[in-house]
This record gives structure tokens, sequence and C-alpha cells, in this order.
């Protein structure tokens, strides 16, 4: 009687098969899929990945953030130049510990008091939350291989790199300075023109730099201009284009007005590869495109062409 049950029993789990195909939706499956968890388990994998992948916007290759740190913001597939901030910049290119800041808490005044969406002030303070920067520039005195020489950089993350008042006005007195000290200079310019936020006298800055580079070759002192994505407009417009060598990183767009308003403008079709690094040194605008990676070594070299008269002197 007893093994008459037995049987019955073994024949009905065999009809339902439940240890083949376990049925998805049943309470049994579930629980038969969760696993215990290891308590340690959730914060080592937070702890790892952080979204730590960057697409390259050129190649779409997906590149480790750590390696783009490495390779100073650079796809190492396809070379595509990322945008970099002032700060980084000037750590990639400068001897360590050897930046001597100038000006660096000087502040730009609303003196038109501009309203749009947001106050020209209230923008003014997000920015220098974001970036670290009071303004669009840095500048200073540094020393890059052997060469003590003035050093500006724009930070294009701050309103664009625009050109107001401070930027303008740092940028003078840094060239003014390499001028009274016998240094050639350098500016990294990446900006998207005048500040419109400060009117006219945004526009006064371009002329005022302009001099002061005048003065500057005037005491037969060397001015080399990098140029990165993007440099345009006034910017481009003033000093960004008196360089005595004008360098540019690879693919950077370089003009005065964008493409889309030219071709507006024009209404004709615009050349492939237009207001690009390489479009403007086969057309002659720029001396020569330099990979960031390459840009500390040939710096040290131009500079070593440029400034033999004074290394006899007391260049210091
Ligand atoms: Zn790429």
């Amino acid at each position: 009687m007893a093994t008459t049950s037995f049987t019955k029993k073994t024949l009905g789990l065999d009809s339902t098969e439940p240890a083949l195909t376990p049925p998805t939706s049943s309470g049994k499956a579930t629980t038969f899929a969760k696993k215990p968890k290891p308590a340690g388990a959730k914060s080592k994998k937070l702890g790892i990945p952080e979204g730590l992948w960057t697409k390259c916007p050129k190649c779409s290759t997906m590149v480790f953030d750590k390696e783009l740190d490495e390779n100073l913001k650079v796809c190492t597939h396809c070379q595509h130049h990322w945008r970099i901030g002032a700060r980084e910049r000037i750590h990639s290119l400068v001897e360590t510990c050897t930046f001597e800041e100038m000006d660096a808490e000087m502040t730009s005044v609303d003196m038109l008091g501009f309203t749009g969406v947001a106050t020209y002030t209230s923008k003014l303070e997000s920015y220098q939350k974001s970036t670290g920067l009071k303004d669009a520039v840095a500048t200073g005195i540094c020393k890059i291989g052997e060469h003590r020489v003035a050093l500006g950089v724009m930070e294009f993350s701050f309103l664009a790199g625009s050109m107001g008042c401070v930027v303008g006005e740092k940028l003078t007195r840094l060239i003014e300075r390499a001028t009274e000290k016998g240094l050639p200079l350098i500016i990294i310019s990446t900006s998207g023109g005048a500040r419109m936020y400060e009117g006219m006298f945004s526009l006064m800055q371009m002329a005022k730099t302009s001099a002061a580079l005048a003065y500057h070759a005037k005491a037969r002192l060397g001015y080399i201009s990098v140029l990165t994505d993007p440099t345009t407009a006034g910017v481009m417009a003033s000093y960004a284009s008196l360089g005595d060598l004008i360098l540019a990183e690879p693919g950077a767009m370089i003009g005065f007005a964008g493409p889309r308003v030219i071709k507006d403008t024009t209404q004709a079709e615009l050349p492939p590869g237009f207001q690009t690094a390489e479009f403007l040194l086969d057309h002659g605008l720029i001396d020569s495109i330099v990979p960031r990676k390459e840009m500390k070594q040939r710096l040290i070299a131009y500079l070593d062409f440029l400034t033999v008269p004074q290394k006899n002197g007391a260049a210091s």
C-alpha cells in the first residue's frame, strides 16, 4: 500500500519537471534566483566603477578616463583633443612649482547692470565656483625647460572663455611684465570672443592687448601664440593672431565668425574642413600644428631659437 502511494507522488512530480525548466513566474523560482549576498559585495562594486568611461565624439570609442587623463585628454585611438582647463594645461607645460601667478584675485564688475535670464554678477559667481578661477584666464611667470617665460592660459569653461575687462587687463599686465623683464611670452587661447555682458568695454581689450604686444615686439622679445579649440571672434582678431609664431592644436576650430554665420551671410557652400587648424595651416594663417603631448618639447625648442640673443644677458 505504501509503495503505491509513493509511486503516485513521484509520477506527479515528473509531470511538471520543475528541476529542468523552472517556470519564471513561480514563487519557487524567484526564491531560487535570489542568491545570498555577501555583506561587503555591494560597497566593493560601488567603489570600482564610477562611470569612468568617456565616449570619444570623433571615433566613438569608449576610452577609460584614467587612460585619458594620463594621455592629457587626447583620445588614444584617433588623437581627438578634448578641451582642457587652464590649470590642467599649466600643469602639463610648466616645471613643477615654478608658476608664480599674477593678479589671481582680479574680478570683473557688472558696470552695465546687465540682466538677462540671470544677472551678470550671479553668472560670475557660479563660474568662479565651478572653475576655481576668478575669470577666464590665468597668468603668471614660470619656467618651461630652462626658460623663464610669461605665460597666459585661457579657460573655456568660464563663460566660454570670453574676454572682458579682467581677461584684457590680466593679459596686458602679463605682456607689460614680460617687456619689463625681457621675457618671452606665450599665450594659450581658447575663447568665444569678447564678453557681451561688458559691452564696448570688452571690445576695448582688443586694442589694449594689441598695443601692449607692440611694445613687447619693439623690445625684440618673442611671442608664441597657441590656439586651442575653439579660438574665435575678438580674441582671434587681436592678441591670438599677433604671435611671432602661431601654433595650434590638431582639429581646433579657429576663426572670426562661426561657419554657420558665414554660410548664412555669403549663401555659399563652405569648403571641407573650413576653419579647422589643418585648413588654416594649408592657407598660411598658422605656422604649425602641434599635438598636445609634444607641446612642451616643441615650445622649449622654439624658445631656444627665439631667445638666443637674451641668453647671455640678465634675462630674469
Ligand atoms: Zn577617438
